[in-house]
């Protein structure tokens, strides 16, 4: 293999392909396959809910990141044969590969509650969020100006299922959209934004210092906390709730899902052996056990030695596409590979849309100042300089003020 003509396909422009991808850029004959043509800086999708950044912020085209230095493919790959070592994408085309470089992310997992899959909204794509937003503005629409507070709080009843930090972030974001559309529409009566979680407590893994931030905004927001409480089941609106095994259904207007995830579909189409579930454990290198040309990161890899607290982050997959693009390049050339132990960088949760909360270096900070400590912190890890220097920019000029759920039409 020549660090030349080499070539190396990845699967996946998230934060394990693409940041992998742009460190790679000019080894060997470097592609990227990705089924959307853009990259996603999911941390902030609650933000592009509010309307408080713009797609382009946070969903730059993967061409014009990669510039030319590695190769791009707008595609679905269906299926990977290990012993061929070539992809094979939903349009027939086959690319073969001397180097595998596997990300595909993860997905939603509805874990077979009936109905969900069918009438839960997912939240992990921009269209996820545009879906939600018009949700929210067409329920706002079919309220009579002259309606009960009572009938606007039941129209305005939303259920966001799983009380992790994308449960609080997501729910108090809407909460303050809602609230601040219910004024502007000079509506009486106010919304209803429930979080409901099966453990006995929401961000079961976040730290004390953080965890009082999240507290005071979920009761400044008014959402509606339920735990120890078990989805039984979900319809076109309603929801069905189990708590001391008492149920209760629920009439809604949106279900949003974000109590967890799977594995990408994709690795089922590998013969690795995965654990219960479903990972590919892979070597301290990234490789897999016997394919020394395949390499795996972020949320499809059980990697060893990490944190569960750290496992299926973006932070994750970001340190770790470093490590291996500097895997593929020694692989390649010949060089002895390296491992690496991975760090928590300290969390940033989205509280609302004018505060947040941040972690870092052992303290934490809460409230308006936290929402702009935010920014700066994801303007630095957004993917290239340019990038991160136009954002940075916009963001500085033109503000990160909300958009409000105006009605359609308008
Ligand atoms: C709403 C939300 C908020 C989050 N907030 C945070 C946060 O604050 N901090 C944090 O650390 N983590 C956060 N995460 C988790 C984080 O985004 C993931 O852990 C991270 O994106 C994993 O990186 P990845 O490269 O494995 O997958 P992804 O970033 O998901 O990238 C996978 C890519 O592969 C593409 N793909 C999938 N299947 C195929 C296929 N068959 N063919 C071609 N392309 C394919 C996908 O479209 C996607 O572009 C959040 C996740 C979500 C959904």
């Amino acid at each position: 293999m020549t660090t030349t003509t080499s070539k190396i396909i990845i699967v996946g422009g998230g934060f394990g392909g693409l940041f992998t991808a742009l460190e790679l850029a000019g080894v060997g004959e470097a592609t990227l396959i990705n089924d959307e043509d853009h990259f996603l800086f999911k941390p902030m999708l609650y933000e592009y809910l509010s309307g408080e950044v713009e797609a382009w912020h946070i969903a730059p085209d993967c061409r014009e990141l990669l510039d030319g230095k590695a190769g791009f493919v707008r595609g679905v790959v269906e299926a990977v044969d290990l012993d061929a070592r070539s992809v094979r994408l939903a349009n027939g085309r086959s690319m073969p590969y001397d180097v595998l470089v596997f990300a595909p992310g993860a997905t939603t997992n509805f874990a077979g509650v009936p109905g969900a899959e069918q009438f839960a909204l997912p939240f992990r794509a921009l269209d996820d969020a545009n879906h939600l937003r018009r949700r929210m503005t067409e329920v706002l629409d079919r309220i009579a100006p002259d309606a009960a507070p009572q009938d606007t709080r039941e129209a305005l009843t939303f259920v966001v299922v799983g009380g992790g930090a994308s449960g609080v972030e997501l729910s108090t974001k809407m909460a303050d959209l809602l609230r601040d559309a219910v004024k502007r529409r000079a509506l009486r009566g106010e919304p209803r934004v429930v979080v409901v979680e099966m453990a006995d407590r929401l961000v079961p893994g976040m730290g004390e210092e953080i965890r009082k931030y999240v507290e005071d905004a979920l009761e400044e927001t008014r959402v509606e906390v339920h735990t120890n409480t078990r989805v039984v089941k979900v319809g076109a609106d309603s929801i069905t709730l189990d708590h001391n095994q008492r149920q209760t259904e629920m009439r809604t207007s949106g279900v949003v899902w974000v109590a967890g995830v799977r594995p990408s579909p994709l690795l089922e189409t590998l013969n690795v052996e995965r654990d219960r579930r479903g990972l590919i454990q892979v070597e301290p290198t990234l490789q897999l056990a016997g394919r020394p040309e395949v390499f795996a990161l972020g949320d499809i890899a059980l990697y060893p030695d990490v944190t569960p607290i750290l496992a299926g982050t973006a932070q994750l997959a970001f340190q770790q596409s470093h490590l291996c693009a500097q895997n593929v390049r020694a692989f390649i050339e010949g060089r002895e590979l390296k491992s690496k132990h991975f760090v928590e960088l300290g969390e940033a949760v989205s509280l609302g849309t004018q505060h947040a909360a941040v972690l870092t270096g052992g303290k934490a900070i809460g409230g308006p100042l936290a929402r702009q400590a935010r920014f700066a912190l994801y303007t630095a890890r957004l993917p290239t300089w340019q990038h991160r220097l136009r954002v940075g920019a916009s963001w500085f000029f033109e503000g990160t003020t909300p958009r409000p759920l105006q009605p359609l039409g308008f």
